[in-house]
């Protein structure tokens, strides 16, 4: 008996965690819920977090969770409680597959069957942004690369257990060399460890056309946190209905499992929301905890149930599909066919799987690090470039000058452009003269001369090599 976590949510969360839970239970899972409150009330009452202490040490003690969807409040000042619950629990993939169920579910794309694998803990959903400057706000994009290694072995391992050919990574990697850089070399690197799966890399933003244009050519997905969260979204809806998704967040110790989709709040309450999504999230769950014959049973009458135009509204299509029904009388058409076998469908077959585990994480031994350049960041209201180089060139230091002026990643100084628009933010590099080393107390000197000129330095970017290989990148122009 396996004790698991679950929350019912707020809008449609409450009719469809029941009808799920009742679909596993007549199933035969073996498991005991505890459930604990989180989302909208909680929030409302004064926890901006959405989820109280207690709470957390049940979803930690329990380490399976699944989750109906809840609604984040309005306004500012509430945090996403799904992005906390993933980085808290280090919940670093997040498993999206999306099937097209035709010819029972309306689809342009008959023979799609994408999993998209979403990087979850990094990328821009560190959630570290600042306002610098009264034109400039910046948000950090964090790539590392455990980070990295974690997400696309945990595709490769996904792809080796489920049969299938090929993983894809998407990246911007033209553009985003430093971070997309990474995350496509790791892709290579681990590739490599598994010759008997094909691989290959696109270009996110062609890639995200081709895959909704042509879906049955990809297989496998991997791609960065913010990529992987709107794609997966794009292919859950291409395949049929966001409605019909589930989807798995693992971490080492815990796991998470939900719908993609959110509240709904306009069905709340009418016994209409097709409770597909949670159900595909909960039969994830079932494999994960290693209940895959529950997990089959499960799949194949909810495919069987699908093909017998058993639907509710939002996938109910006059002419294909028999019976229009609620949430409820969704549910007990799955149960009523418990036991039988899809005829159109493939049945599917999970007896051979078990949870994968995943090498820990190995750190590599430290580069010789070397501090060749500093960039100093600075808030200047003029518009002129060469007017803010004649100030801060006043900064100087014996052996080490103003090598160049950006605006936005644009070169303007020296021998920039007229037509280069200009904001009130501004990088201004400085690299060492005649071969000399530059160290921290060279920074600090710049600094003192930047405060002394009345320069309003918002903030330093140290420009390091790596073993030699320079860890920045150019002025866009440079
Ligand atoms: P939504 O996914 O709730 O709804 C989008 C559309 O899809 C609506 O037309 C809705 O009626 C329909 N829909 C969604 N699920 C359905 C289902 N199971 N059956 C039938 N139709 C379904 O997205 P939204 O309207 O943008 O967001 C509503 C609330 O949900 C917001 O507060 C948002 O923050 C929250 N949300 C929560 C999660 C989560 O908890 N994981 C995810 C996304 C959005």
């Amino acid at each position: 008996m396996q004790k698991i976590t679950i929350a019912k949510g707020d809008g449609i969360g409450p009719e469809i965690m029941d009808a799920t839970l009742r679909i596993i239970m007549a199933a035969g899972a073996a498991i005991e819920t505890e459930e604990i409150e989180v989302g909208e009330k909680v929030y409302l009452a004064g926890n901006t977090a959405g989820i109280a202490k207690e709470s957390w040490d049940i979803i930690r003690r329990n380490k399976i969770f699944l989750k109906a969807p809840i609604t984040t409040p309005q306004g500012g000042g509430y945090k996403s409680l799904n992005v906390t619950t993933r980085k808290f629990l280090g919940l670093y993939a997040n498993i999206r597959p999306c099937v097209s169920l035709h010819p029972f579910v309306a689809t342009k794309h008959p023979i799609m069957d994408v999993v998209i694998v979403r990087e979850n803990e990094e990328d821009l959903y560190a959630g570290i942004e600042h306002q610098q400057t009264d034109e400039v706000v910046q948000c950090l994009k964090l790539i590392s690369r455990p980070g990295c290694e974690k997400i696309v072995r945990y595709a490769f391992e996904y792809a080796k257990q489920y049969g299938r050919k090929k993983v894809t990574c998407f990246t911007k990697d033209n553009i985003m060399k430093q971070t997309d850089g990474l995350f496509h070399q790791v892709f290579d690197e681990i590739a490599a460890e598994y010759p008997e799966i094909e691989n290959e890399h696109w270009i996110i933003d062609i890639g995200a056309a081709k895959m909704a244009d042509t879906p049955e050519v990809f297989d496998v997905i991997v791609m960065p946190n913010l990529y992987g969260d709107v794609l997966s979204d794009v292919a859950a809806q291409i395949a049929g209905s966001v409605g019909l998704a589930g989807s798995a967040n693992i971490g080492e110790t815990c796991a998470m499992f939900e719908a993609i989709h959110g509240s709904a709040p306009r069905r709340a309450g009418q016994n209409m929301a097709n409770p597909s999504g949670l159900l595909q999230g909960a039969i994830m769950m079932l494999n994960h905890i290693g209940q895959t014959a529950v997990a089959e049973r499960v799949q194949n009458a909810w495919l069987a149930t699908i093909e017998a135009g058993i639907h509710t509204y939002d996938i109910y299509k006059e002419g294909v599909s028999k019976q229009k029904v609620g949430t409820k009388e969704f549910a007990d058409a799955v149960i009523a066919h418990l036991g039988k076998i899809p005829q159109v469908f493939k049945p599917v077959n999970y007896a051979t799987d078990k949870p994968f585990v995943l090498p820990k994480y190995k750190r590599k031994a430290p580069a010789v690090k070397e501090l060749q350049e500093v960039d100093l960041f600075v808030h200047w209201p003029g518009t002129n470039p060469n007017e803010l180089a004649a100030l801060v060139e006043k900064v100087n230091i014996e052996g080490v000058s103003l090598s160049m002026i950006t605006n936005r990643g644009i070169k303007v100084w020296p021998d920039g452009f007229e037509e280069t628009f200009c904001t009130d933010h501004w990088r201004c590099r400085f690299k060492p003269t005649q071969g000399t080393q530059i160290n921290k107390q060279t920074i600090i000197q710049l600094l003192g001369n930047a405060e002394a000129q009345g320069i309003d330095v918002v903030k330093t970017e140290n420009l390091y090599a790596f073993d030699g290989k320079q860890g920045f990148s150019l002025g866009q122009g440079q």
